[in-house]
């Protein structure tokens, strides 16, 4: 009999994977299914109380897999009705999912990596470097976990309604990884959330987007930040591997794949480096007659940087020019300030860096 270390982990496995699993214990594909509503549905972990499956099952189950999570060190609970949870990820490192309550709906913010490669400039994952990406279990964990201890919806909807991979780390760079998470979250037989309330953030890595709308075509979110190449460079470095115009076009062939589908464009306010009036222009003229959202925010500072937020009346003109422009614009309001959950705060804790530095092989490394 395999110890527990041996035992397959069950979380984050995709469909295809568990039906094989149970083949392997001469039981039919539709065991994978059951199993499925079980974990993700009713959050049971338990083999012994799964009670569809006969009692020889249960323990093959018990004998050979385990459901397994990563463990929660610290919840934190903003004023705002914010949540933040630190997991622990093996040798001191920490990741931070953020649950943002609103009417209607309940967003969790999702990390896909510990650390980040790709270094932008005013973020404060990119700042800490990168050590590794995180597996399928540990990324679904997170949504399990918040469902598990957040008090269910009037209507008896779990209570995270939409997930956002906007928290630590790059998904795109985590891909093999984030695919299978991006099924479970809009299967009928796990969380069954429509694509349009699941959506991956990217700095914009083009190969694995245009991948990305051929796989798993959610909704599409593009930290574009800078709105020409020479800015770009600066802020979001992967900018000098996959430029502008190249984004872009991968952009609109991915909206092409989906009727009424829009991309969001994040640009983060930072002052006087991307905040005038000829830069929204010019953000204006590359999204001008595009299905294109521009979603801006607001600086959010961290230890040590260079950057400061951009006055509110500047943002407001800014988005102000961008509609006169005939460009769908917001603004994100900041959640969780006071307990450091908001966009770019998320530093969870990479204490074994493995890369620091953006350069063009660790680009490749990364995104392989
Ligand atoms: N790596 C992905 C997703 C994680 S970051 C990406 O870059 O898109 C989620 C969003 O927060 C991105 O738009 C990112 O650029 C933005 N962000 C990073 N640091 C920030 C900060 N300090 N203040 C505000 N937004 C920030
Ligand atoms: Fe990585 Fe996104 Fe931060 Fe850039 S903004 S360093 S891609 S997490």
């Amino acid at each position: 009999m395999p110890g527990e270390a041996e035992k397959l982990n069950l979380l984050g496995l995709p469909q295809s994977e568990l039906e094989q699993y149970f083949a392997g214990l001469g039981e039919k594909p539709y065991r994978a299914r059951q199993l499925m509503q079980w974990m993700y549905q009713r959050g049971v972990t338990d083999f012994d109380a799964m009670t569809d499956f006969s009692k020889s099952v249960r323990e093959q189950l018990a004998a050979t897999a385990k459901i397994e999570f990563a463990r929660v060190d610290s919840q934190h609970d903003s004023t705002d009705g914010t949540v933040k949870w630190l997991f622990a990820s093996g040798s001191g490192q920490r990741v931070e999912a953020v649950f943002i309550p609103e009417s209607g709906r309940g967003t969790l913010c999702i990390s896909s990596q510990v650390g980040c490669a790709l270094d932008c400039a005013f973020c404060a994952t990119g700042a800490q470097g990168f050590n590794r990406n995180l597996t399928a279990a540990e990324i679904i964990g997170q949504v399990w976990h918040a469902n598990e201890v957040l008090p269910r919806r009037e209507n008896d909807e779990t209570a995270v309604t939409n997930v956002v991979f906007m928290g630590m780390g790059e998904p795109l760079a985590n891909y093999r990884n984030v695919v299978p998470v991006l099924e479970l979250l809009i299967s009928d037989y796990a969380y069954g959330l429509s694509r349009r309330r699941v959506t991956v953030s990217t700095s914009g890595i083009v190969p694995h987007i245009e991948k990305l709308g051929g796989d798993c075509n959610v909704s599409l979110a593009v930290s574009l930040h800078a709105s020409n190449d020479e800015l770009r460079n600066q802020l979001v470095p992967i900018n000098k591997l996959h430029p502008i115009d190249e984004l872009l076009d991968a952009c609109w062939r991915y909206a092409e794949r989906h009727a009424n589908r829009f991309i969001t464009f994040e640009y983060v306010m930072l002052r006087d480096v991307n905040d005038s009036t000829q830069h929204a222009d010019e953000l204006a003229n590359l999204l001008d007659g595009k299905p294109a959202k521009v979603n801006l925010i607001p600086f959010n500072p961290f230890p040590d940087t260079q950057f400061a937020r951009s006055a509110v009346d500047t943002i407001r003109h800014f988005q102000n020019h961008l509609r006169n422009r005939g460009i769908v614009a917001t603004t994100r309001r900041t959640r969780g300030d006071d307990i450091d959950a908001a966009c770019g705060q998320l530093a969870g804790k990479v204490s074994d860096r493995v890369r620091s530095r953006l350069s063009e092989k660790n680009i490749k490394v990364a995104t392989a």
